[in-house]
């Protein structure tokens, strides 16, 4: 069936879309033949006629024809003839299928579910495969919504948790915070990594409820977790939780968080929103917006994942950061790589000298702690001292580390 629909949406398309000028009376397409285009209508006009020759509808410019050969390999199901000398752009069913490509499995599944309705409306009972990957789409769709489904019943019926990972300041190597770090144990699937259940949260808007009960939690446990914490030589105790890029945009971000401090009656400065790099350059106005708001709070906002979005020195000079966290991939192998020695130095200069402090994370032995200590990075943070921890598991965990040596004793 061929089908008008508004021409605006296609401003992904190339500029130079291939033109053809026709003259009228000239058949652009027949029933029952291969489609592989659509057709953009520049000037003139058209008329649609079924596969009885009835008249469908007559186009005009603006109104595009043939768009449902772009999503399926299915011959066309109507003719389509110039009423009068006609211009019209060309849409390879290629290209579309090259964005269609880069589009999310939801999305595309859903297109493809109201495109097989559609043609079976329109009479055509054996629909063959749409394409190669429907299938695959198919999978990867109701995977998203099954596990979006019971990611909203896990945060309604409690089921997530956060971990804590102890931060160590340098050189004195006092407990002065933790990152929260979410953990879902989903029933059937198991332990879910958190980097898919934020992308899966980011994809499926749930990242702003997720985002919420994070920092609620957080925020509740961190009168407990602050009372194992000692004050570092740079800094005071501090709780430091993710902030996702999608979550910057949420509108009520910054209200939201100087509630739920409020409410606590936790002063500001004790809670760190960390961002990675990419997100903040992603969109910088608007991250520089966002994060002005909640720096005037007095909240600290770290810079995740450091080194690895390249962030330039005027995002260092413009936006209210006060740490950098150097990315574990730096760290880990800083003791073999003279390359990446230099870098974890010039970082930790750098954040000092704009007054900045700095984190290691990742540190996983005690050679990689001796050397971060030797290069001054202010804090640590890894598997060396501790892996992300249960509240309930914090006491023995510092009780052993203070013992190890690798935590002080805090008298
Ligand atoms: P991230 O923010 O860079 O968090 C650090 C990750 O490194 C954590 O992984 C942590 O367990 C891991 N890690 C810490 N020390 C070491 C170490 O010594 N060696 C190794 N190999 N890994 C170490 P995790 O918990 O799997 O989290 C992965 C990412 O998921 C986080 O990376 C963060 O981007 C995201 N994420 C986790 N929780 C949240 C959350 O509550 N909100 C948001 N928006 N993102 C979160
Ligand atoms: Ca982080
Ligand atoms: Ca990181």
């Amino acid at each position: 069936m061929v089908h008008a629909s508004p021409a605006n949406e296609l401003n992904d398309m190339p500029n130079a879309l291939p033109r053809e000028h026709l003259p009228a009376g000239h058949v652009i397409c027949q029933a029952g033949a291969p489609g592989d285009s659509a057709y953009l209508i520049e000037a003139g006009s058209v008329e649609v006629l079924s596969q009885e020759g009835i008249r469908i509808a007559v186009l005009s410019a603006g109104e595009i024809f043939g768009e449902v050969a772009l999503l399926d390999q299915l011959p066309r199901t109507a003719t389509v003839l110039t009423l009068a000398p006609t211009t019209l752009m060309r849409i390879e069913r290629a290209h579309v299928q090259e964005l269609l490509k880069r589009t999310d499995p939801v999305i595309r599944h859903l297109l493809m579910l109201l495109l097989e309705r559609f043609r079976n409306r329109s009479g055509h009972e054996n629909i063959p495969g749409l394409n190669p990957e429907a299938a695959l789409d198919s999978d990867a769709a109701n995977l998203t919504l099954m596990l979006a489904q019971d990611l909203t019943h896990a945060m309604a019926n409690g089921l997530l948790e956060l971990a804590y990972q102890p931060l160590i300041s340098l050189p004195e190597r006092n407990l002065i915070g933790f990152e929260a770090l979410i953990r879902w144990q989903h029933p059937l699937l198991g332990s879910v990594m958190p980097t898919k259940l934020i992308s899966l949260a980011e994809k499926t808007g749930l990242i702003h409820p997720l985002g919420l009960w994070v920092l609620q939690r957080a925020m509740n446990d961190w009168p407990t977790l602050r009372s194992y914490c000692q004050p570092g030589m740079l800094s005071t105790p501090f709780i430091s939780v993710n902030l996702s890029p999608a979550e910057l945009g949420n509108p009520q971000i910054v209200e939201s968080i100087a509630r739920f401090l409020d409410e606590g009656g936790i002063p500001p400065h004790e809670l760190q929103i960390e961002l990675t790099e990419s997100a903040v350059i992603e969109d910088l106005p608007s991250a520089k917006q966002v994060l002005q708001k909640l720096a005037a709070t007095g909240v600290a906002i770290a810079l995740d994942d450091f080194g690895t979005g390249y962030a330039s020195f005027d995002y260092l000079n413009t936006l209210p950061i006060s740490c950098l966290k150097i990315d574990q991939t730096f760290i880990q192998e800083v003791l073999v790589s003279s390359r990446r020695r230099e870098i974890v130095q010039t970082s930790v200069n750098l954040a000092r000298s704009l007054g900045l402090i700095s984190i290691a994370e990742g540190i996983e032995d005690e050679s990689t702690s001796d050397l971060l200590v030797e290069l001054g990075c202010g804090i640590a943070q890894g598997y060396f001292y501790a892996r992300p921890l249960s509240l309930q598991a914090i006491p023995k965990w510092l009780e052993e580390a203070r013992i190890l040596g690798r935590v002080s004793r805090g008298d």
